[in-house]
């Protein structure tokens, strides 16, 4: 078993063809930017919609665990380290609105393999196939190996985006078979990676190296540009240095946005970006040809 919170189907991104993306939950990095926070915690998450809510208290009154109290203005507080995500989840049931949802599944395998497959015909005809990504799906590793195996018995190609920060003893015996990697590289520096990302970076760069060394032509760069974290030219300079000392020659940049931020506090995490940063076209096009000028491909997504 393994836990998921999105399916996406007949996505045209994140990979060749047309794709069925799986997004797995839980990561262990907690990028402040991230547009998936949703996917950050290895539990599941009480979701609540603001924009539907009525402020009826029906949650409040329902809920069996006193999970939820109410604000001066009669809005509900969820109190998140007392709910349990209970089974019969009276707060959703008694939810007239439909603002209140859980975020995640435990699903099976072989459940999953058995969505996919309905479009493996759209795969074949487009060269598409499967993207694992989330949250990060090498930290389920076992579940990952599973689905990669059913998936490969039936001619499926599966690729992964990941943030790089796994453990290698658990997928070095099945890491070779997934067809590419988008690899996250967000900055050189380690200390600056812990301050936005919550880890330094020292166990990425060696998957990276570790990957590097047995699967190089298939690695992509994922350099996600963020502002007043890593759009300067002095760390832009940087990864590309890296990239040419170590042969990455593909990447692909992924220009910052906030459609994120109403999620975070939806699921009671904080939303920790200004809210005034962007990033313009022109500066992520003067950074693509940065790399370009190194000879290093770089596509933006
Ligand atoms: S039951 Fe739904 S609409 Fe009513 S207060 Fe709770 S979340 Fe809002
Ligand atoms: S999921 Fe269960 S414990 Fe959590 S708020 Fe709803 S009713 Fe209460």
């Amino acid at each position: 078993m393994g836990m998921i919170f999105n399916i996406q189907e007949f996505a045209v991104n994140d990979g060749e063809g047309i794709r069925t993306i799986i997004f797995f939950k839980g990561c262990p990095l907690a990028c402040k930017w991230c547009s998936n926070p949703e996917g950050q915690s290895f539990v599941l998450d009480l979701f609540h919609n603001k924009n539907l809510c009525q402020k009826c208290l029906q949650c409040f009154k329902s809920c069996p665990f006193n999970a939820v109290s109410k604000d001066n203005n009669s809005y509900p507080v969820f109190k998140r380290e007392i709910c349990c995500r209970c089974e019969k989840r009276e707060c959703i049931n008694n939810c007239i609105e439909q603002g209140l949802k859980i975020i995640g599944e435990d699903i099976s395998a072989q459940e999953l393999i058995n969505k996919i497959i309905t479009n493996q015909l759209f795969f074949r005809n487009s060269g598409g196939g499967v993207t694992f990504s989330g949250g990060e799906p090498l930290s389920q590793p076992e579940f990952a190996k599973e689905l990669l195996e059913l998936c490969f018995k039936r001619g499926i190609s599966v690729g992964v985006e990941t943030c790089g920060l796994f453990n290698w003893e658990n997928v070095k015996n099945f890491i070779d078979k997934f067809e590419f990697f988008y690899f996250d590289l967000k900055c050189i520096n380690s200390e600056l990676h812990k301050s936005f990302t919550g880890s330094d970076n020292k166990i990425i760069l060696q998957n990276l190296e570790n990957l590097y060394s047995i699967a190089k032509e298939k690695i992509t760069i994922s350099i996600p540009v963020i502002p007043c974290f890593n759009d300067t030219d002095v760390i832009v300079d940087e990864i590309i240095s890296y990239c040419r000392k170590k042969n990455l020659i593909n990447t692909r940049l992924l220009p910052y946005h906030n459609l994120g931020e109403s999620k975070y506090s939806a699921i009671g995490l904080e939303y920790k970006m200004d809210k005034k940063l962007s990033i313009s076209d022109s500066r992520i096009e003067f950074i693509k040809q940065r790399f370009v000028n190194a000879d290093i491909n770089c596509i933006i997504e």
